[in-house]
């Protein structure tokens, strides 16, 4: 049976709740012998600046240099807010997908059935809703150079940001794109602003020619971005798979996000290139959460966010997609009895701790084995 590594960085604040409720299910699918997982834990974040003074040492970079999948909690909480800029909590993250060259962040949109009435939304606008938006993470307006604020001399500043996209850069996060597509509802909906910035003419062009060449079984749409924020909530069933650049990206993420309810219930992936010997991508789960300071400690932490997020790694890093599918109706089945963690609760709801909820999505995959 092939052996998938796996390091676990809990990070700060609920993280390492949120954490332990994964390894339940990594134990369940083990025990069943869906797979053979082989767990390593590091630290990240503000525990790893008090334990090493960075948030990042360099044995846990080479542990998730190592690994097959990185799971990734949380980082952050006010204990760290004076620790210096280049070592905060957040430092450790960044590093990550820097050095991993994490460059496609997936962020999918679920309505769960059972909370669609939990949207501000009208439930039929979201009920069903599966959506997958792809930001390109590590190009654009936040990385380009030049990247600063110069003195004018006249008592005026000139703040400067960069957008600057490569056709390599465009074309691979526009594959990630594609071939999420073929494995869904086979659409494509790219989206830029080419009425008004140049990168987006060429994110348009290299688009538009990458699918004609590759992907032309896939159904390619171009949307401005602007008027796509606008369809995101008028009628999000309308979309499949929606690939952008990293600022249009992450706020229009934030936006899809909002549409299914809580943040705890928002799972991440972040992938970086195919290595042509494993033919696995580096790849980084997270969920869209922070540390949650006012609530760590407490057992009120949705563990949902961070338990989808294993089941993107069994879907995107391992292959187990049945394991996957049947994570995901565990999770559905169990908030559909009216289990519900306190951020997620509505009237008439069963209330959960974080590790009642863990305990019952366990039990639910017991009852779907073999
Ligand atoms: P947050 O996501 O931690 O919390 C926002 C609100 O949502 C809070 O009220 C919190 O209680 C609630 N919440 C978040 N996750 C929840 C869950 N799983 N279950 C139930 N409720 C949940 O964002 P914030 O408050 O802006 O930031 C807190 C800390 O987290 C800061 O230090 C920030 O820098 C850090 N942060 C880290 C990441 C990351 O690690 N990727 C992301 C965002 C924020």
């Amino acid at each position: 049976m092939t052996i998938f590594k796996l390091l676990l960085l809990p990070g700060d604040g609920i993280g390492p709740e949120v954490m332990a409720e994964v390894e339940k299910i990594i134990d369940c699918f083990a025990s069943e012998g869906v797979a053979k997982f082989e767990t390593e834990k590091g630290l990240v974040g503000g525990c790893a600046y008090d334990a090493h003074g960075k948030a990042i040492s360099e044995a846990d970079m080479a542990l998730a240099g190592a690994a097959d999948a990185i799971l990734f909690a949380a980082v952050g909480g006010p204990k760290w807010d004076g620790v210096p800029y280049d070592v905060r909590p957040e430092a450790g993250l960044l590093r990550l997908r820097k050095d991993l060259a994490l460059y496609a962040n997936l962020r999918p949109a679920i309505c769960y059935p059972a909370l669609a009435s939990a949207s501000s939304l009208k439930p039929e606008v979201v009920e069903g809703l599966d959506i997958m938006i792809v930001r390109e993470l590590t190009g654009g307006v936040y990385f380009g150079e030049p990247k600063q604020i110069i003195d004018l001399g006249n008592g005026q500043k000139r703040a400067i940001d960069t957008q600057v996209y490569d056709t390599f850069e465009i074309e691979r996060i526009g594959r990630t794109a594609f071939e999420l597509a073929r494995n869904r509802g086979n659409k494509v909906t790219s989206s830029e602003k080419r009425n008004v910035m140049k990168s987006g003419v060429l994110w348009h062009e290299v688009m538009t020619a990458l699918h004609k060449r590759e992907y032309s079984d896939v159904k390619l749409e171009h949307q401005l971005a602007d008027a796509l924020g606008m369809q995101l909530v008028r009628w999000p069933k309308q979309f499949d798979v929606i690939v952008t650049d990293n600022l249009f990206g992450d706020m229009l993420s934030d936006v899809a996000a909002m549409l299914t309810g809580s943040l705890g219930m928002l799972p991440s992936a972040s992938l970086g290139d195919v290595d042509p010997k494993s033919g696995r991508r580096k790849a980084l789960y997270e969920p869209v959460h922070g540390s949650a300071p006012d609530i760590a400690g407490k057992g009120l932490a949705n563990p949902i966010a961070m338990i989808g997020s294993f089941g993107m790694a069994l879907r995107y890093s391992f292959g187990l997609n049945a394991a996957a599918d049947r994570l995901d109706a565990a999770i559905a089945r169990v908030l559909a009895d009216g289990l519900r963690t306190a951020d997620i609760r509505g009237d008439g709801d069963r209330l959960a701790s974080t590790g009642e909820m863990g305990d019952a999505i366990v039990a639910e995959l017991g009852r779907s084995a073999g």
